[in-house]
């Protein structure tokens, strides 16, 4: 286990002894996890996913045909054709793209839905079909973290040369409403920082994983062990009980490590909203 990935880090930022049973121990789930049931909303948003995809890809307009799909991913496909976010002439796409950054002994690692690369620019893009989240959150969340470090730290992996922090940008696009799709830029402190950050809590890891602890410090949250299967492994099945679950909608069950881990074993086949 040398992979590093927005699902695992925040896993441990949600509970470091769920880190160490199920990344470091590698203890199997005690129950079926909820989240090996993939939803119908999940499936929509890989099938758009996949339509986007092939868009890019070239493929066909007659591969295209959506007829056979869902109403709703119809819909999302048929917004996306109508105003597909505009690609600078001369950049290159990179479509579905794994990319590591080596870092205190990890493989930092984020697979972009697209990625439109020139000398000039590195435009992240990342398809939503979920509801529509505000720019602060978009900016906090570990994906943005994650997936900017990750170029920053790695232009090179992309075959340019360092760019100006204003030429790095992630976009938040939003299939049931592009107009409100959000656009996200740094600066050169918030991107230092930000790496910072990372290559401290990877080294955090690396530090508690030498140091063979023999319980990692569990969560303060019961909302966090009320949705986790190593409940029994903490003694913490009662205490859970006793405090309600929020129900999840789209966007908090994708933010959810617990509800990731499942795809994220396979090689970062997260969820898609
Ligand atoms: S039950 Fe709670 S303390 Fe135990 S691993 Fe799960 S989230 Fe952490």
């Amino acid at each position: 286990m040398n992979r590093l990935s927005r699902t695992r880090l925040e896993t441990y930022l949600h509970c470091q002894r769920r880190f160490q049973l199920r990344h470091v121990l590698q203890l199997p789930w005690p129950s079926p996890p909820e989240a090996m049931q993939q939803t119908r909303w999940q499936q929509q948003g890989e099938l758009f996913h996949q339509f986007v995809a092939q868009y890019y890809l070239g493929a066909p307009a007659a591969l295209l045909d959506p007829s056979i799909i869902p109403p709703e991913v119809q819909q999302w496909w048929q917004t996306f054709l109508r105003q597909p976010p505009a690609a600078p002439s001369g950049s290159r796409p990179l479509v579905e793209t794994t990319v590591t950054l080596p870092l205190e002994g990890w493989q930092i690692i984020g697979r972009f839905d697209l990625l439109l690369v020139s000398t000039e620019a590195v435009q992240i893009f990342d398809w939503k079909t979920g509801r529509v989240r505000e720019r602060a959150q978009l900016a906090a969340d570990w994906q943005t973290r994650l997936y900017m470090a990750l170029i920053w730290g790695g232009f090179h992996a992309l075959g340019v040369e360092r760019l100006p922090a204003e030429s790095l940008e992630m976009t938040y696009w939003y299939a049931r409403d592009p107009q409100k799709s959000v656009t996200l830029r740094f600066d050169r402190e918030w991107q230092e920082k930000n790496l910072a950050e990372i290559r401290r809590l990877a080294a955090q890891i690396s530090r508690q994983m030498e140091e063979n602890q023999a319980i990692w410090p569990l969560t303060d949250h019961l909302e966090t062990c009320a949705r986790c299967s190593y409940r029994n492994y903490c003694g913490r099945s009662e205490a859970a009980q006793l405090v309600a679950a929020p129900p999840p909608d789209r966007d908090e069950e994708r933010s959810e490590p617990h509800l990731e881990e499942a795809w994220d074993e396979e090689l970062l086949m997260e969820p898609r909203e």
